[in-house]
């Protein structure tokens, strides 16, 4: 039925696009992503010789992504598809991907780039997945661009991808990444001295978002709201929660925007802790325009939350 819907009003809006027609330049590429993170990565690298659009928004979770018809005539009209992989989008990409009828961009063909192939991957399971373990991604911890390394790495890929796709841009390409590389980098010492004087400490999180966040700042997640991924609350959990972060005297628990704070507030309430909602991707909140700003916002945030505890 879904399909036959998504049939229907592609046909409708292709024509609509038609009618319309364009005269404005064409830039190079034509690039769909499925994240704000990518596509914030895409237009560093990209500047104007590309178009950009992207699928979810940041304040969405991007687990969970309601599929529209526009997004079929996004994909339909793109040259390059950017995801993020290790099954983050699984179970809404590829009916989206299926029906835009772009061969371009199927998985495997040249205008489908993963961005997580070069990225540095952790919690990759070991042995058997079973569902008694909830939603776990057998291909590891896709919320890999919140570690500005790996921002780096993909930024790399995706100049890599623009220049193949592209070659007469790539000297383009290569310096709009040379120069955000220089940026990305001078940011990094920023952030490392505002969070050096609190490495080690003790934070939980609502889902298993900040892996590779909480490796590169020096913070040690000793639990989850979630108790397993993807898994909602239940009482005997968030008791046993509130006894560890009482234990070992944990006063942060980060939410990501689209949770519920319902759970995170009462354990707040119980143990002195303060709820901090902390977009993981660029658009979460309106200052996080682009993949710096979005560091910039979350360790500030999380930096005057642990001074005003004086738990400095
Ligand atoms: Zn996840």
């Amino acid at each position: 039925m879904t399909s036959i819907f998504f049939g229907r009003l592609f046909i409708v809006a292709l024509v609509a696009v038609l009618l319309a027609g364009s005269a404005a330049a064409q830039p190079a590429v034509n690039v769909v992503t499925t994240t704000e993170d990518l596509a914030s990565l895409a237009r560093e690298v990209g500047g104007d010789r590309i178009k950009v659009d992207f699928i979810a928004r940041g304040y969405q979770d991007p687990h969970y992504v309601e599929p529209k018809p526009s997004f079929i005539l996004r994909l339909h009209n793109a040259n390059l598809l950017i995801v993020v992989g290790r099954e983050l989008e699984v179970s809404w990409l590829r009916p989206l991907i299926e029906q835009s009828r772009n061969a371009a961009i199927q998985p495997g063909a040249p205008g489908y780039l993963d961005a997580s192939l070069t990225a540095r991957i952790l919690e990759i399971p070991t042995g058997e997945i079973t569902r008694a373990m909830g939603d776990v991604h057998p291909l590891g911890n896709p919320h890999y661009w919140l570690d500005p390394g790996n921002g780096r790495r993909m930024a790399q890929a995706i100049a890599r991808k623009l220049s193949q796709l592209s070659p007469g841009e790539a000297a383009y390409f290569n310096q709009r990444y040379a120069d955000f590389d220089r940026r990305l980098a001078e940011a990094e010492k920023r952030w490392e001295a505002m969070v050096a004087p609190f490495k080690g400490l003790k934070i939980v999180t609502y889902h298993r978002s900040w892996p590779n966040f909480v490796e590169r700042f020096g913070l040690q997640v000793v639990g989850y709201v979630e108790p397993k991924p993807g898994i909602p609350s239940s009482p005997a959990h968030t008791l046993e929660l509130i006894k560890e972060m009482t234990r070992q005297n944990v006063k942060i628990v980060l939410v990501e925007p689209y949770f519920d704070l319902k759970t995170p507030n009462a354990i707040a309430r119980q143990t002195g802790a303060k709820v901090l909602v902390m977009p993981p991707s660029v658009g979460g909140v309106k200052e996080a325009t682009d993949y710096i700003r979005l560091f910039d916002y979350d360790i500030n945030l999380l930096v005057t939350a642990i001074k005003s505890l004086g738990a400095g």
